[in-house]
């Protein structure tokens, strides 16, 4: 079944789409998220730049504007105004599901206010991606996303979910990847650990092992691209 049309006359206030985008090869985009950046009156996007880059691979040229964690505020009014008029418009993050560990939330939560339909274009998603060839139970799981920065926060936070039976996600920045798996050897101990680096991308890796073991890997080579971590729940 095909959505309708993005410009319906008949709807009073326009829609706002939430548009999944590639976490790194282009061609992960689906037919659907395709039509509606083209249809809709306006992008909103976290980054203009990178989502020009997948537009103009797809000779789509539908105006942008941009839509980040510092703006939000009052760039959701500014869109609010464009929805209530009845123009429509796809949020897109810099990669992946906006919303996830993205800007978007506050703009989801106005639409919902203001009786805005929210229609979800679903694709890929970092988390999900990785989950997906990571061999470990998934029937239930925990997305844990970015713990803190700083080391003292982070132990706590995995302190809290150290009786967790479920497995858990994480999301890591390469400078921080090690000091990460430092604190979840001490405070988790060493588990199976799953680290999927630079997935969809041209030097896509996919490491099985321990905590330990990741770590030691990680260390010998210095972490560079993007990390999605999946370590086992607890089996006590
Ligand atoms: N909204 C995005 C999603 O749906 O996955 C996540 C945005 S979050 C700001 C970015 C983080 O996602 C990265 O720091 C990394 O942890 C993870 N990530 C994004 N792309 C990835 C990739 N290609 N491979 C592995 N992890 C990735």
């Amino acid at each position: 079944m095909q959505t309708p049309a993005v410009n319906d006359n008949n709807r009073v206030k326009g829609v706002l789409y939430i548009v999944s985008t590639p976490i790194g090869n282009l061609e992960d985009i689906s037919l659907r998220a395709l039509r509606i950046l083209r249809e809709v009156d306006l992008i909103a996007a976290e980054d203009t730049r990178r989502t020009r880059q997948l537009l103009s691979h797809y000779d789509i040229h539908t105006p942008l504007t941009s839509y980040f964690d510092g703006n939000q505020e009052s760039k959701s009014e500014k869109l609010i105004a464009r929805l209530t008029t009845g123009n429509s418009v796809a949020l897109v993050s810099e990669a992946g599901t906006p919303t996830i560990s993205d800007p978007g939330h506050r703009l989801v939560v106005r639409c919902i206010d203001a009786k805005i339909d929210i229609i979800p274009i679903p694709g890929p998603t970092a988390c999900i991606t990785a989950a997906s060839v990571a061999g470990m139970p998934l029937n239930a799981f925990v997305f844990e996303g970015f713990l803190s920065p700083k080391s003292g926060k982070r132990r706590r936070q995995f302190t809290a979910v150290c009786e967790e039976n479920r497995t858990l996600i994480f999301y890591e920045s390469p400078h921080r990847l090690t000091p990460f798996l430092q604190d979840a050897l001490e405070i988790l101990g060493d588990r199976h650990a799953v680290v999927a680096r630079e997935l969809t991308k041209k030097f896509e890796e996919i490491f099985r092992g321990t905590v330990s073991e990741a770590l030691r890997r990680f260390t010998v080579t210095p972490p560079r691209g993007e990390f999605t971590i999946l370590i086992a729940g607890n089996r006590k």
